[in-house]
């Protein structure tokens, strides 16, 4: 079973859009398993109208909460945080929203009135769809962990590849360089960078490509909407040769895209040049892969 982890430096690049057409075309030929790492926005579902078969809570970091009939306002737990969290009184009490969870407190307390207490703070989901079992989650606003909520959707999809003898675990990552991306592309055996010919597609492309370097994981790049600047789109390729990186494919701006999303189906399913494009960049990954 082959890994294959789609990222970007940035959001907006087309990410989702090329991934959800991969699932399209693998699952004609192979065995796919489908992850959305994107746990603070996760949409590759949008494309793809999955079925929900199974819901579970991602619990996130702990935060302190102090038992009202133990405490003796001795102020200990005051005096030791470093976040302003707790809050003085007859007894004392902590703001869940600024306690960070270090649990100084915890082990300060004289009588054993604090309690470090595990936050709800998402939700994972196993579904299916018409090209395999999908596997997402959805991050709770203002909670934090969401590297360790991608490796949890990333295991859980893996163990089902693995049972199901998949050929391909696909991964669509989230954007950035960021803690939840390094989880997203632990494992992979090839990354697919998307990236876009702007300045800022240039800058963060270079960013990302660093990342996978120093994790010692191979990096292909994809340019999408490459016709729209000729000027930026030489910069990526340039930036590409400079870093031994291969460009698997160049795809046009195609106004499919907007109407696939519409259908609410990958890009693949209709007619226009991307879907050509799209198809010769999977025959390349096919040979990346050795799938
Ligand atoms: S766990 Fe840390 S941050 Fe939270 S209230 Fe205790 S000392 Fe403050
Ligand atoms: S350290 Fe314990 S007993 Fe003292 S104020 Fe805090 S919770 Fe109450």
């Amino acid at each position: 079973m082959k890994q294959l982890v789609i990222l970007s430096g940035k959001g907006g690049t087309g990410k989702t859009t090329v991934t959800a057409a991969l699932a399209h075309l693998a699952s004609q030929s192979h065995r796919v398993v489908l992850a959305d790492a994107d746990v603070d926005a996760a949409n590759l579902g949008l494309v793809l109208s999955p079925v929900t078969e199974a819901t579970s809570d991602f619990m996130g970091g702990k935060v302190a909460e102090i038992d009202p009939t133990a405490c003796i306002a001795c102020g200990r737990c005051a005096e030791v945080c470093r976040f302003g969290a707790v809050r003085p009184g007859e007894v004392y009490a902590v703001d869940s929203l600024d306690c960070e969870g270090c649990a100084a407190c915890f082990y300060e307390c004289p009588v054993q009135a604090i309690t470090m207490v595990p936050q709800h703070a998402g939700q994972w989901f196993i579904a299916s769809t018409r090209y395999g079992p999908l596997y997402h989650a959805h991050l709770f606003a203002g909670q934090e962990n969401s590297g360790k909520l991608v490796t949890l959707v990333k295991q859980m999809a893996r163990l089902r590849a693995l049972e199901e003898s998949a050929d391909l675990l696909l991964v669509d990552g989230p954007p950035g360089i960021g803690c939840p991306v390094i989880a997203a592309l632990s494992g992979a055996d090839l990354v697919l960078i998307v990236t876009e010919p702007t300045v800022s597609g240039v800058h963060d492309l270079v960013r990302i490509l660093g990342l996978a370097a120093h994790f010692k994981t191979r990096a292909v790049v994809l340019l999408n909407k490459a016709d729209l600047s000729p000027v930026h789109a030489e910069a990526v390729v340039a930036a590409c040769a400079a870093r031994e990186a291969l460009v698997v494919g160049h795809l046009p701006y195609d106004p499919e895209v907007t109407a696939s999303m519409v259908r609410g189906e990958p890009v693949t399913t209709g007619d226009g040049p991307l879907n050509a494009a799209l198809r010769q960049v999977w025959a390349v990954l096919v040979e990346q892969l050795a799938l």
